[in-house]
């Protein structure tokens, strides 16, 4: 019998999961269906509420309710206590578990993708939004030398570094929020923009001379080439969009709903267009 899960978001009608989900399915041998569904802002669990009583083993949350996810969430898995917000539902066992894969899909495709290790790495986080919640203890998990959170509006930055203090979960050695102008003097190993900036053709404030000549620079948006690309490249930076953690992120969750890993390079591949035999 087939397995029902969905993409829930507003809107979400632009989303690519159903395809890396149907990729997985394919490739794994799995019974399963995917599909976007759109919720009204103001009808979030009614939808995941719907989709559940027709069947639905699990369901992926988007923008802009992965912290309404984790208030409706019965139980958190994995990193979504700290996160707090959901990206993955998985309705197994009478209760809505819920789960946050985000950082798992980022640290896995630097990782390992990139082949760039993060631990003993002085690493720039930009952004203090949902997605900068859900990789910090992924990433803190790996130990870098360093970790700096800067963000547009500066307190918010040092919210998230105290709130992840408070927690206690992982070691926050070597973390500290800082505003952008005071990174000029200062070196990157790693730099990921967790900012939403790149969707507008914006940047945040960076200081040109935060590279080294091998740093890494990451942004999570995928499927163009953001401003904060092209400035990293210029300035000498080994560059990379956020497809890889989106697919490493499904990868997660299908993990978590089916028990299976699929591969994920034939489908980052497949995403950037790439013939991966080539
Ligand atoms: P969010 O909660 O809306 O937060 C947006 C953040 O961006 C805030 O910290 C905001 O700063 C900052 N920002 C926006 N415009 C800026 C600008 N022009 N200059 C400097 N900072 C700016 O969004 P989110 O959920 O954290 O998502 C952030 C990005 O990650 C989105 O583009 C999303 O698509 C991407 N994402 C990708 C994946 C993936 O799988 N690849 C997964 C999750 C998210 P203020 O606090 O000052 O407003």
């Amino acid at each position: 019998m087939t397995d029902h899960y969905a993409v829930v978001g507003n809107p979400v009608a632009h989303s690519v999961s159903p395809r890396i989900h149907a990729e997985f399915a394919r490739q794994t041998g799995q019974d399963l269906d995917y599909v976007s569904l759109p919720a009204p802002l103001d009808g979030f669990a009614a939808r995941i509420a719907d989709f559940r009583s027709r069947g639905g083993k699990g369901v992926n949350v988007t923008l802009p309710f992965k912290h309404e996810a984790w208030q409706l969430a019965e139980a958190h898995a994995g990193y979504a206590l700290a996160a707090g917000a959901v990206n993955t539902i998985d309705f197994r066992n009478g209760k809505i578990i819920g789960y946050n894969t985000d950082g798992v899909g980022l640290v896995q495709d630097i990782r390992e993708n990139l082949r760039c290790a993060i631990k003993g790495k002085r690493v720039l986080l930009m952004g203090a939004g949902g997605a900068t919640y859900g990789v910090m203890e992924p990433l803190l998990r790996e130990h870098p030398e360093q970790l700096v959170a800067a963000n547009r509006t500066l307190q918010k930055a040092i919210d998230l570094v105290g709130h992840f203090e408070n927690l206690q979960r992982c070691s926050v050695r070597g973390v500290s929020a800082r505003p952008y102008p005071e990174l000029r003097y200062s070196r990157f190993d790693i730099v990921i923009n967790a900012t939403s900036a790149g969707l507008t053709d914006q940047m945040p404030p960076l200081p040109a001379g935060i590279f080294e000549p091998d740093s890494l620079a990451y942004d999570m948006v995928y499927g163009k080439r953001t401003p904060f690309m092209k400035f990293a490249a210029e300035h000498g930076a080994r560059v990379s969009d956020g497809t890889g953690m989106l697919v490493e992120q499904a990868a997660e969750s299908f993990f978590i709903w089916r028990g299976v890993r699929p591969q994920t390079a034939p489908v980052i591949a497949l995403l950037k267009g790439v013939n991966s035999e080539s």
